[in-house]
């Protein structure tokens, strides 16, 4: 089975994706973290009725496994269901010698990665992550937390998992809009990374949007691969980790201004990276025939959903943006495909051009 390393400065691990791993779960677990006796699975209702029974078929009789559930959804990434998962683990006897399990999306993965970190100070924990976004993006890098009234993943810590296994053939359950919506930062990493992917993506997304096994497992194994490298050289997004928010400042502003409800997260990050384009092409930084093959594929995956707001109000949200400092707009551009910088110097009129370009843009081919 292949896996992809990843090596921090404060934890070495690895990910691993296979069609089906889940049909085999106890002996990759056991090779990869030891035998444990004690598992608690932090899961979904949805998730567990759609993937339990094939969760458990491995397992044998002599180990303990308790199944948390949390509602799915975005609104109860909260601190409040933290401390809940944390009372009844308390209840069912976890000791420190326990092993979580994450086995949902970003949303439980996020969370459950939180629960780990701050339960009886730290347990060990493994992503076994069911979304697109999820295997490729957010069960890798060791980013957990939850969200506050006044803004998501306010609240949090690095806490990175023991190991994380992805299993394409979970995705087969997945409504396809999440899979289209999870490309996008497929595209974002390949954009920001790998020009070879870029092609590769050009080539093969009718196959990885029909559901087709082996290209999925090739187009997570990549995404994985890029993000590895980068949070491997910078854990604390002090510098190339920054690039991973590509197309991110002005797609977290439409997810604020439409109140996460419109788009999903990949959609706005799509309409974010057209602006980030925009504004490339503008500074010369990015050739307009590369943006027009960048803005192709991204729209093979939309139509993206349209959303209602001003360019004032979008720029005024950008400025609020927790990722920057209060000094400079911070703000990553493509300067090639396969290739993106960040520069520190955008200015208010700009970004305003390039908002305003991208509201047109959304208005003609958005739905
Ligand atoms: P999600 O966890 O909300 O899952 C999306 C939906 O799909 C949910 O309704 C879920 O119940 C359902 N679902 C999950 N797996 C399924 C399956 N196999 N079959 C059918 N339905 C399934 O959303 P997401 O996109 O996976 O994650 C988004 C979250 O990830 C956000 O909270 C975001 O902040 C976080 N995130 C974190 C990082 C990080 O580095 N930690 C990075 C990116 C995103
Ligand atoms: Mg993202």
């Amino acid at each position: 089975m292949r896996s992809i390393p990843v090596k921090t400065k404060s934890a070495t691990y690895s990910v691993f994706v296979q069609p089906r791993l889940l049909e085999k779960l106890a002996n990759h677990l056991a090779s990869a973290v030891g035998k444990k006796t004690s598992l608690f699975i932090v899961t979904s209702p949805e998730i567990w009725s759609l993937w339990g029974k094939r969760f458990l078929v491995s397992f044998k009789k002599g180990v303990s496994i308790h199944v948390l559930f949390v509602p799915a959804g975005e609104r109860h990434k909260r601190l409040s269901t933290v401390e809940h998962l944390a009372e009844e683990m308390v209840q069912a006897g976890a000791k420190r010698d326990a092993l979580l399990i994450a086995f949902g999306g970003g949303v439980i993965g996020d969370m459950a990665g939180f629960l780990a970190a701050i339960y009886m100070r730290g347990i060990p924990y493994v992503q076994i992550p069911t979304t697109y976004l999820s295997q490729i993006d957010s069960s890798v890098g060791g980013k957990t937390g939850v969200n506050l009234r006044v803004g998501k993943n306010l609240v949090g810590s690095f806490h990175h998992p023991a190991v994380v296994f992805c299993d394409p053939a979970i995705l087969s359950t997945l409504p396809a809009r999440e899979i289209r919506a999870g490309l996008v930062e497929s595209i974002k990493a390949a954009v920001l990374g790998d020009a070879r992917f870029f092609g590769w993506l050009e080539r093969n997304l009718d196959k990885l949007l029909a559901g087709d096994q082996k290209a999925l497992t090739q187009a997570i194994e990549i995404s994985v691969q890029i993000k590895a490298k980068i949070v491997s050289a910078d854990e604390r997004e002090r510098g190339l980790r920054m690039l991973l928010n590509l197309g991110h400042t002005v797609g977290h502003a439409i997810e604020a201004a439409t109140n996460y409800r419109t788009l999903l997260h990949g959609e706005a990050i799509a309409w974010g990276m057209v602006a980030a384009i925009d504004l490339a092409v503008t500074r010369r930084g990015l050739s307009p025939a590369q943006a027009q093959r960048i803005r192709n594929l991204l729209f093979r995956l939309g139509p993206f959903p349209r959303f209602s707001s001003t360019a004032k109000s979008l720029l005024e949200r950008t400025a609020s943006d927790k990722k920057h400092l209060q000094t400079a707009q911070r703000f990553v551009l493509p300067v090639a495909i396969g290739k993106a910088i960040v520069v520190e110097d955008v200015n208010k009129e700009e970004l305003q051009t390039a908002i305003q370009s991208t509201l047109r843009t959304m208005k003609e081919r958005g739905v």
